[in-house]
């Protein structure tokens, strides 16, 4: 009876190990234009005051997410009701600095801006390091012969020309990341501070007037990551203010040590408060400590001149089509298909204030271990079209996608090929491209720590964030397509027998 009993539950065993794989297309087709339509118009309406950030539009998107989750159970990562991750962040304003130059008192706003997340009681400088572009990259660095550690280094504008006119980073016409794009000045500021240098001086005429100009007529708050006392800081400087600090700056560029006195405090000018990312998680059956994220922003940019800013396309659209995509692993698991590998539904807040909710998810908390986490796939608008697809609209731009993964390259193709059809468009998908796409969403903060990305998108558009970003103008078939190939995407990545492999990863990145 024992033996038979046996015999009968082996044979079941056997039958499990079997099931045939499921067409995922039975749920795929369960992402429809209409039920997107319903939830954009509920997401993006004038109720949630354009999702701002820091303000009560922003926590009603957050609560109505998570009453979308917990209506279709689809559980919260930490096990419970807490479907919310805090990200603590701050309003900044400009910092009180007092400084002075071999005894000469310097003025902020005439000749140095300051950051404004560091709180510095008192520091006394005597030596300063000129370090050139400040450019630290494979085949050319500033920092070969300079020990920057604890220093405050000096940097101007521009990157080295060969004689051909070729840039010396790049080997072609091309501008590197160092100087093309709003990230550029980041990238020297991150290049000293990850060699150890305490602060950073950079050279930059245009910028320093931009923003003294700006800050002498309106000195708002902006939103940051919460921070440490005694950071690093940065200054931006004007050739004039280098001069003061040596004054052959302009005619000697080598890359010195250079004697001068500086007396700085820095008192930082700030508020705290906490915003929340939105988290749900569907955990796989077989490998379940191995994690996608499927991400996509919540907030917008609130209200201008009393209207709201909708954010329909941005990102309303990547928003709910991930409810979308939920729902149809959720309808696979009703069948008895729940996914090998574990999924972590990502809303992210405060991308427009400089990706905060990703950068506190990658760099201070994950939920999952990064070591673990498999891929991200990051949704930030996928409702429209551009000015180059009007005569083609069957078209989104996949970016990342190619940079760390071969494998998640060929499995975007593959599965567009058999499920979905649509054009994907690369062109943004570099690392050089003026635009900087591939730094501009939340997906960023996984790459750059060698998790492979893909980010879908549509392009910029008469509307982006603009008051007339409005669910109206959503291409709802669009929708229903781009989403049907996130969701095959994501099917593959968390069913396939292998994690994918990271071949692609430079050092450094
Ligand atoms: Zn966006």
């Amino acid at each position: 009876m024992k033996k038979n009993l046996l015999i009968v539950a082996l044979g079941f065993l056997a039958i499990a190990c079997v099931k045939e794989p499921v067409d995922p297309a039975i749920y795929g087709n369960t992402i429809t234009s209409d039920e997107l339509r319903t939830l954009l118009h509920q997401f993006a309406s004038d109720e949630f005051e354009g999702r701002e950030t820091g303000e009560p539009g922003h926590d009603m998107a957050t609560d109505y997410l998570k009453e979308q989750y917990v209506s279709m159970e689809v559980a919260s990562p930490y096990g419970n009701n807490v479907y919310f991750q805090e990200v603590p962040l701050e309003y900044q304003k400009l910092p009180e600095v007092s400084m002075t130059i071999n005894g000469k008192k310097a003025t902020m706003l005439e000749g140095f801006i300051p950051s404004r997340n560091v709180n510095i009681p008192s520091l006394n400088i005597n030596q300063i390091i000129y370090a050139g572009y400040g450019i630290d990259d494979d085949n050319y660095s500033d920092y070969k012969n300079l020990d920057v550690k604890g220093k405050i280094v000096i940097v101007k504008i521009g990157e080295p020309v060969n004689k051909d006119s070729t840039y010396v980073t790049t080997g072609t016409k091309e501008k590197s990341r160092w100087t093309s794009g709003r990230r550029a000045r980041v990238f020297k500021i991150e290049a000293a501070e990850n060699l150890g240098a305490r602060g950073v001086f950079i050279i930059d005429d245009s910028a320093h007037n931009y923003y003294a100009n700006r800050y002498q007529t309106n000195n708002e708050s902006s939103i940051s990551k919460a921070s440490n006392d005694n950071d690093t800081f940065s200054f931006i400087i004007t050739q004039a203010f280098a001069k003061e600090l040596f004054n052959d700056i302009d005619t000697n560029d080598t890359h010195k040590v250079v004697d001068v006195k500086i007396e700085l405090s820095i008192k930082k000018n700030a508020e705290s408060f906490i915003s929340n990312n939105v988290v749900a998680f569907i955990k796989g059956e077989e490998k379940p400590d191995e994690i996608v994220v499927i991400s996509s922003h919540l907030d917008h940019e609130g209200t201008e001149d009393g209207e709201v800013k909708n954010g329909a396309d941005d990102d309303g659209s990547g928003t709910v089509a991930m409810l979308e995509i939920a729902q149809a692993f959720k309808a696979a698991i009703k069948d008895g298909y729940r996914p090998k590998r574990s999924i972590l539904f990502l809303h992210l807040t405060a991308e427009e204030k400089g990706l905060q909710g990703s950068k506190y998810y990658t760099d201070v908390n994950p939920i999952f271990p990064l070591e673990n986490t498999v891929a991200n796939l990051n949704i930030d608008m996928i409702g429209r079209i551009d000015e180059y697809h009007e005569d083609d609209r069957n078209y989104v731009y996949v970016i990342g996608a190619n940079m760390l993964s071969t494998e998640l390259l060929e499995i975007n193709e593959t599965v567009n090929e058999k499920y979905t059809n649509i054009n994907l468009d690369y062109r943004y998908s570099n690392e050089t491209d003026p635009n900087n796409y591939y730094f501009r969403s939340d997906h960023y903060n996984f790459a750059k720590h060698n998790i492979p990305v893909t980010f879908y998108f549509n392009g910029p558009h008469e509307d982006y964030h603009k008051v007339t970003d409005t669910p109206d103008k959503i291409e709802y078939d669009l929708l229903e397509k781009r989403t049907r190939l996130v969701f095959y995407t994501a099917w593959e990545l968390v069913n396939r027998e292998n994690r994918i492999v990271v071949d692609k990863a430079e050092k450094g990145k």
